[in-house]
């Protein structure tokens, strides 16, 4: 957790805010960093990991501001971690919840969410400590982003998009999914319902590939009863989950964790379309070589906005069609954006994405006396 070095890592953006906490009861020990909050007010999971650090903290928030500008919302970026094992029992993580939720009730400018580790009864315990929360459950009025499937929706929103301008058909094309949680599980049903069809997909126990397709209900069934996906009936188990990133394929979507796809791992890849489901799943360097060898990436902070959307929207009190319909405008209309331009100019999605949302956070900068 030390090795973040605030002042070195700051630039023109951000972080605004870097805030470390610990509580003596609880045993707590948490950061929150608070990137940039020109558009407004910081929106940016909580993400429960016993190996959580300052710096990938501050790479997630960054990815927030990102996000959010890109979106278009009126709300800046931020993220917070609390080093824990997320498995541990539920009274004991309430108390540590409540005890974050407590620590961060004068940082009005971080509005939290779920991650990793968290999820919408997470959620409603901040809520309940300290009135600011978003992704809350239905019963107390909120958007559900990961029952409702926000991000996956998003995802396959976007990937119709990207496959139109790549000449993929969406109707039998091949997807492989790393990380069957509620990005990987959902992305992979609303990419179903357009006729692709799941050749691998793996979770932290394990892998299992079907090069003719994995059932989703049979999938489901599996996990609901607490199983790994590699326990899929009929066999297919993969030795190692990364394999997975071998499969050939027309979508490859990582749904896990960070840098997941890194040099020594990348040469394996063999897809024609990469949907960044997850937050900084690759590598700057396995990511240029992914274009090098002509794959197209879609970055996270473009495809996977649909959870933040949703949020967004619930904190405007907006209804669910209305998110559904913000996150399937806001998406496709971003990754046409970029991959037009990437196309035309050679350069890469990355590089015109991030063209895009740091000019809008400068402008939302010009306008504000502190920033
Ligand atoms: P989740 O906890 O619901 O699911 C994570 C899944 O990944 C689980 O199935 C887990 O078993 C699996 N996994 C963990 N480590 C793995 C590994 N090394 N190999 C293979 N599988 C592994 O989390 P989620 O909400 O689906 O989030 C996944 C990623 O997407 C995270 O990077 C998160 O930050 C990002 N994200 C989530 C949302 C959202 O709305 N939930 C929005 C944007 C981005």
């Amino acid at each position: 957790m030390t090795e973040y070095d605030t002042f070195a890592e700051a630039d023109d953006l951000g972080p605004a805010k870097v805030v470390h906490i610990t509580e003596r009861r609880t045993g707590l020990r948490a950061m929150v960093v608070i990137d940039n909050v020109a558009a407004g007010p910081a929106i940016g999971g909580t993400r429960m990991a016993i190996d959580m650090t300052t710096s990938v903290c501050a790479r997630l928030a960054r990815a927030m501001t990102l996000k959010n500008a890109m979106a278009g919302l009126p709300h800046g970026g931020g993220k917070s971690g609390i080093v824990a094992d997320p498995k541990m029992p539920a009274a004991d993580k309430e108390r540590l919840i409540r005890a974050f939720a407590a620590s961060i009730r004068d940082l009005t400018e971080y509005i939290p969410g779920p991650d990793m580790g968290t999820n919408e009864a997470t959620m409603a315990v901040v809520l309940d400590e300290i009135g600011r929360a978003v992704g809350l459950p239905a019963e107390m009025g909120g958007l559900p982003l990961d029952e409702l499937g926000a991000t996956g929706f998003g995802v396959a929103e976007g990937a119709e998009v990207a496959a139109g301008m790549l000449g993929i058909d969406l109707d039998g094309a091949r997807m492989v999914v790393q990380g069957y949680g509620a990005v990987g599980h959902h992305a992979s049903r609303f990419l179903a319902a357009k006729g692709a069809v799941l050749v691998a997909v793996s979770d932290s126990r394990g892998a299992v590939v079907d090069r003719s397709g994995l059932d989703l209900d049979t999938l489901d069934g599996v996990k609901s009863r607490g199983g790994s996906v590699a326990d899929y009936p009929g066999g297919g188990a993969m030795a190692e989950r990364d394999e997975v990133f071998g499969v050939e394929c027309d979508l490859l979507i990582p749904a896990a964790g960070p840098d997941a796809l890194r040099e020594d791992n990348v040469d394996a890849v063999n897809a024609r379309l990469v949907l960044q489901g997850a937050n900084i799943p690759a590598t700057a360097e396995a990511e240029a070589q992914l274009h090098q060898r002509g794959m197209v990436t879609v970055p996270d902070f473009v495809i996977n906005a649909g959870g933040v959307i949703c949020g967004a929207v619930e904190y405007g009190r907006g209804t669910r069609s209305q998110a559904f319909d913000t996150i399937a405008r806001r998406v496709r209309r971003n990754v046409e954006e970029v991959l037009t331009r990437s196309l035309e100019t050679g350069e890469t999605p990355r590089e015109v994405a991030l063209d895009l949302a740091h000019r809008r956070v400068r402008r939302a900068m010009e306008t504000r006396r502190w920033s």
